[in-house]
């Protein structure tokens, strides 16, 4: 496993003088950031084509494929009610998109809507049709299209201008779509360049597809104008990790989003300041890369990574419960819930232990903050999540914290998240509902002090197809949460 490796630049195939060249005349010669822009849209050169996917990818293959399907929320008020949903969609190999104890979300073909609806009644239909849902996901016009890949060997001879003129219309560009995998890389990478004080891209890992997991590790000033350095107070360090599970889209820009944020108000904020100088902050937006990358080739809905089991003709372990605390190793490989035959078994899961357990203790640091985004739901939840028998030691205090977490979120843009302990104690089934999850690994085994699961927008109209519109403000509302977070982990005296 290669550990804190510094990121080596991704070779592109096209000649990077010539794309010097073309990109410094396009800059000359028009001058102003509508021209910039331009050349990133519409370009006039081959290495700045914007990648459409939608021609070959997701969109032609899949809008077809899940014509006839919804998502309906069926609601249950006793145990008994929520046994017989739960079944029904086991039995059936449903897709289920969500469970609580008061109702459970799930994705089926429409042939078989009536004969459930006419066994369990009580029910909403959320989605009426998955596929013009996911179309409508996207912004109008560009789709699938992501932003071009960033040749970083020809922009690091850029005039320092050009440069940040590109960064900002970048960063302006990035909030405005769910990207694929290389554009979000370029963007890490786009950050790390333009506040190389206070930030580094390394690779955690590689997945099992060979795609680097890419972790930006955030920290205060090191050292001054002059290059004098000073000691700094960072050997306590906060993880946030995101899209665990591939199809949580919304988890990644609101990584990138906070991260972005912490990095360029750290000369204007003070508060913003004193985190970064107090704390290490290590941003890994796409936890499951290979997953990512299918869920916008191949299956828009899928969960695990893309890993090969010995066992099974069917792929993939399901990251948030292949963690060495509260594991079970049972289930079906072909299962979305399938955790691995062995804790740890999934390199994404290994390369987040590694940087807990053994990177960052060499470095003679601490985790002492640990959040885990995914969607949706809009809630905020603790430790434990294998098992509601047992609260843990720090309860009262996750309470407290996560009651402040709410009523962040809740203050920038008047969405309300609920709270409570990541287990759902309501029925015999579901008593070991989440074995292996991160948070539990990380309280117990890690001793991560502060380890939460936070789940994003929205409530279910959308689910997992949230339109992107809602990238800004769900990244602000957690933006907002996320400092104060950090705040109070700096001041909490127990
Ligand atoms: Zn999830």
């Amino acid at each position: 496993m290669i550990m804190s490796k510094t990121l080596k630049l991704r070779a592109f195939t096209c000649a990077p003088l010539i794309f010097l060249f073309v990109f410094i005349c396009i800059y000359l010669d028009f001058g102003s950031s509508q021209k910039l822009y331009d050349s990133l849209w519409e370009p006039k050169d081959s290495n700045w084509q914007v990648v459409d996917e939608g021609s070959s990818g997701l969109l032609a293959n899949m809008i077809s494929k899940y014509e006839n399907e919804q998502v309906i929320r069926f609601y249950h008020e006793n145990p008994d009610e929520t046994n017989d949903v739960l079944l029904y969609a086991k039995d059936r190999n449903l897709d289920i998109w969500d469970t609580s104890s008061r109702y459970t979300d799930i994705r089926l073909h429409r042939e078989i809507v009536k004969d459930m609806i006419s066994k369990i009644p009580n029910h909403r239909v959320l989605i009426s049709n998955v596929s013009r849902a996911l179309t409508n996901s996207m912004p109008n016009g560009r789709e699938m299209k992501s932003l071009p890949p960033l040749n970083f060997n020809a922009l690091s001879s850029m005039p320092q201008e050009a440069f940040s003129e590109l960064y900002l219309q970048y960063t302006e560009e990035f909030y405005k779509n769910y990207q694929n995998i290389e554009a979000i890389n370029s963007y890490l990478r786009l950050l790390s360049s333009m506040y190389s004080d206070l930030c580094e891209l390394t690779s955690l890992g590689t997945t099992s597809e060979g795609r680097s997991i890419l972790g930006l590790r955030i920290h205060g000033r090191r050292s001054d104008t002059h290059g004098q350095y000073h000691v700094k107070d960072e050997n306590e360090v906060i993880i946030l990790q995101g899209n665990a599970h591939a199809r949580e889209w919304i988890s990644i820009p609101t990584l990138c989003y906070s991260a972005w944020k912490l990095v360029a108000q750290y000369d204007s904020d003070n508060r913003v300041r004193n985190l970064l100088d107090k704390f290490e902050w290590i941003f890994v937006p796409v936890l499951n890369v290979d997953g990512y990358a299918y869920t916008r080739s191949e299956d828009r809905f899928w969960v695990k990574n893309r890993q090969s089991i010995k066992t099974s003709n069917c792929k993939g372990i399901n990251i948030d419960n292949n963690w060495g605390f509260g594991f079970t190793g049972e289930g079906n490989p072909c299962d979305e819930l399938f955790g691995g035959l062995a804790p740890f078994e999934a390199n994404e899961t290994y390369a987040m232990f590694n940087l807990i357990s053994n990177t960052l203790p060499k470095e003679g640091k601490t985790t002492v903050g640990f959040l885990d985004v995914h969607s949706y739901s809009q809630s905020v939840l603790w430790p434990y999540a294998y098992t509601c028998d047992l609260l843990p030691a720090d309860d009262e205090n996750f309470q407290e914290l996560a009651m402040g977490l709410t009523k962040e979120l809740h203050r920038v843009n008047g969405r309300f998240y609920s709270h409570q302990q990541a287990c759902i104690p309501f029925d015999g089934i579901h008593k070991h509902y989440h074995p292996g999850a991160a948070i539990d690994f990380a309280y117990f085994v890690g001793e991560v002090r502060w380890p939460f699961t936070i789940r994003l927008r929205d409530m279910g109209d959308y689910g997992y197809l949230l339109p992107a519109h809602q990238i800004i403000p769900t990244s602000r509302e957690f933006y907002a949460m996320l400092l104060y977070y950090g705040q109070f982990i700096s001041e909490a005296a127990y």
